[in-house]
């Protein structure tokens, strides 16, 4: 990328970061939140690394992906001294987790036990301890990855295998991740973050000795509303770096 087109880049994802921070604010202060407790994570899935190191010249620290090859050449090339936070945001195939284990500093997707072992034996090789977000299903929709949580009366058989995870000495568990249905109203997501909070309440009370303090929840389409309902993370590509490339 030219020197002058890299620039602009950073100008325009400045000017983009500056929006969303006003927006967040708002959205934190109509809920009586702190602005600190909100993390942005910057979804850089498909966008060219010049981007990432335009995002990064910009502001940005906390990274998003969702592919764990293509992330790891990108951050393998990045080459900064600069200190980054990379989450895994995407589902994962259980022959990619040593790859997400080497590469990533939170893993968002956990969705099913089988991967967690293995986060687990990589973290143990790697000699970490590996941050995570249970993903849930509030919608039962096909489409979607997660534990089934869409009806609450069958929570409770939730509650042995998070412990199970809990026990894995080189997970830790931190909170809660969710992907909505796709609506044209960012309004209607609503509904499922609440439930969200309402599945958080249940496990604080259920496994009280784990911390499930945070929520990921909300895209460029939802954030404001997803911050009003308790998102300690937002993960936004979009409105950060516009409209992606076709994969
Ligand atoms: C792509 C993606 C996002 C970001 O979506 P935008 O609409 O571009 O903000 C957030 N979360 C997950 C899980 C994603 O796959």
């Amino acid at each position: 990328m030219a020197e002058t087109s890299f620039n602009q880049k950073v100008a325009s994802i400045k000017d983009n970061l500056r929006r969303v921070e006003t927006r967040i604010a708002h959205a934190a202060e109509r809920a009586g939140r702190a602005r600190q407790d909100v993390q942005l994570v910057a979804v850089t899935k498909l966008v060219p690394l010049e981007v990432i190191q335009a995002g990064i010249e910009a502001g940005l620290r906390s990274f998003g992906e969702n592919y764990p090859e293509q992330a790891a050449e990108k951050i393998a090339a990045l080459q900064t001294d600069i200190d980054l936070t990379w989450h895994m945001i995407g589902h994962i195939q259980s022959r990619k987790t040593n790859t997400v284990c080497e590469y990533f500093d939170w893993v968002h997707s956990v969705d099913r036990i089988k991967i967690a072992k293995y986060l687990d034996r990589y973290a143990l090789e790697n000699e970490r301890v590996m941050p995570i977000l249970i993903e849930v299903n509030l919608s039962g929709e096909d489409s979607k990855f997660g534990w089934k949580a869409w009806d609450e009366n069958n929570w409770l058989d939730l509650v042995p295998q998070f412990e199970k995870i809990a026990q894995m000495p080189n997970l830790e568990i931190r909170g809660l991740m969710c992907m909505p249905p796709l609506f044209d109203d960012p309004e209607l997501t609503r509904p499922y973050y609440q439930r969200l909070g309402r599945l958080q309440g249940f496990l604080k009370e259920e496994l009280p000795e784990i911390s499930w303090r945070e929520l990921s929840i909300g895209t460029s389409f939802d954030y404001e509303v997803a911050v009003e309902e308790g998102a300690t993370m937002v993960r936004l590509g979009t409105s950060l770096f516009g409209p992606r490339p076709a994969r």
